[in-house]
């Protein structure tokens, strides 16, 4: 093959504009604009050249029918969204690395009205003057938690730092060892208190710590007590802790504050769902905290974002800090948030308005229908691989009663050969065949099977569009299979 030869089929790729003048493109270009038409043509066409050029074959696909839809696909590639929509089916359900909880419509609805328009955010409508963006939810999360006051920021972990900085800065903070709790992705409660210019005085043992510990620690360099909720793992056995309201006698006995940092912060009683049960902010407020802080996308249900409640005066010494500017939350999480809120004080059901009570309340039975319905449209679809439903256990997720499971119903994908080997690779390709999908669906592998928990699988509509990619997903898998040298 000489150099000539390679160099005429180059010049047998059409020119942009004549390929931007297919229908196919046409139409995207109606769709998306020219523009980036424009753009997936022009490196669909440098790719297509270096392939040819590499290669050095002649002609090896009918270069006018195929590179249309090559340039399809790239512009799909380029105008999908980075921050896609994926099907959680980890089995996970508020899922740190996959954004937590989902919105209620309702708080859909604020955040593109705040989107769309501008907001009283700092302004007040009944004087026309400044005012002050906590006003939007504070008297909401006030009667949410019978607090007298409220702030909010941009996560727990901001609202953690910002209550120990404004309350305990140059000062000790006193905490039982049983909590030095860390939660995912480098929230470390001793290095929070350092950044926070607290200084650590942990007191007893990490089973078991006493009233008499905490009275022995108070001094007059003590800035604060703090109680962190053990978020992600339980302490059994032979334990003791001292209560929230021992804790707050000990405090207040010694003039200095108690914040308690709940993480989660479940609004009602998952107890009266028939879920365990988590500690509300209200529990904490009336057993004498002063500070509570949580987590406004977790069991709540709403937007990232940390919710300080508590007595007037910390408050209004945390909203002084000149951290609370650092970390403030913008005009859209605050109206998710308030909508979020909204719900909780006005819904008849807020487990039905709240998606992420609803999932957690999801009715074991009608997880079961899904994975009926849906395993009747799996039968045969790839080869050489099983697909069963099986009984599983979800859990809650992000520090949310780490060890408290619930059960669910699974869609089992579990290659069968005899080879070892054989069996990893395909569940490789169906691991990374639903990745690839449009709206990629996220599982769990262990066991040597795919594990798709459908709890979170909920309603016609997604159970519909995860249906309507199955076709999708074979194609994609069988494309591995084929460019991995067949399916042995
Ligand atoms: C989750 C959690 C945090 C961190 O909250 P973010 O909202 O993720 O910043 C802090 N403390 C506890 C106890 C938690 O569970």
């Amino acid at each position: 093959m000489s150099d000539n030869t390679s160099l005429d089929v180059r010049r047998q790729l059409p020119s942009v504009d004549v390929l931007l003048a297919h229908p196919l493109l046409r139409d995207a270009q109606a769709c998306h604009g020219r523009t980036i038409v424009r753009r997936a043509v022009r490196e669909t066409l440098d790719a297509e050249r270096n392939r040819l050029q590499r290669s050095g074959v002649e002609q090896d696909r009918q270069i006018g029918e195929e590179l249309p839809v090559l340039a399809l696909d790239r512009l799909n590639g380029l105008v999908q969204p980075n921050a896609r929509a994926v099907f959680n089916l980890t089995g996970t359900v508020i899922h740190t690395n996959l954004g937590r909880s989902p919105l209620s419509e309702a708080a859909i609805e604020a955040l593109i009205r705040a989107g769309r328009h501008p907001v009283a955010l700092e302004y007040s409508l009944d004087t026309g003057r400044r005012g002050d963006r906590d006003d939007l939810v504070e008297q909401l999360l006030c009667e949410l938690t019978g607090a007298e006051a409220a702030t909010v920021v941009n996560n727990n972990a901001a609202a953690v730092v910002l209550a120990l900085g404004a309350l305990g800065g140059g000062r000790e903070a006193v905490i039982s060892r049983g909590e030095l709790i860390e939660i995912g992705g480098a929230f470390r409660m001793p290095d929070i208190m350092a950044a926070a210019g607290c200084r650590l005085h942990e007191v007893g043992t990490t089973n078991r710590t006493h009233e008499r510990d905490f009275e022995a620690a108070m001094g007059e360099n003590t800035g604060l007590i703090v109680k962190a909720h053990t978020s992600n793992y339980a302490i059994t056995g032979f334990t003791k802790e001292v209560s929230e309201s021992g804790l707050a006698r000990i405090a207040h006995a010694h003039g200095v504050p108690l914040v308690i940092d709940l993480g989660s912060g479940a609004l009602i009683d998952l107890a009266a769902l028939g879920l365990p049960h988590e500690s509300l902010p209200r529990d904490a407020i009336a057993s004498g905290a002063d500070v509570v802080t949580f987590s406004g996308d977790k069991l709540l249900g709403g937007p990232q974002a940390g919710i300080i409640v508590g007595k007037r005066e910390m408050i209004a010494a945390i909203k002084k800090h000149p951290l609370k500017r650092a970390l403030r939350c913008d005009k859209l999480i605050l109206a998710a948030l308030e909508a979020t809120l909204r719900v909780y004080r006005d819904s008849d059901c807020p487990e039905c308005d709240i998606p992420t009570l609803a999932l957690l309340n999801r009715a074991e039975e009608d997880i079961a229908a899904t994975a009926e319905r849906i395993l009747a449209k799996t039968q045969g679809l790839v080869a050489d691989v099983d697909v069963t439903v099986e009984d599983c256990m979800s859990q809650l997720g992000s520090g949310a009663l780490p060890v408290d499971r619930l059960p669910s119903h699974a869609l089992v994908w579990r290659p069968c050969d005899t080879r070892r080997q054989v069996r990893e690779r395909r569940l490789r390709w169906l691991e990374t065949a639903f990745r690839q999908l449009p709206r990629p669906v996220i599982g769990r592998v262990n066991d040597g099977a795919l594990r798709l928990d459908l709890r979170c699988l909920a309603g016609e509509q997604e159970e519909a569009a995860f249906i309507a990619q199955l076709d999708r997903f074979k194609q994609r898998f069988d494309m591995l299979a084929d460019d991995e040298g067949g399916s042995a």
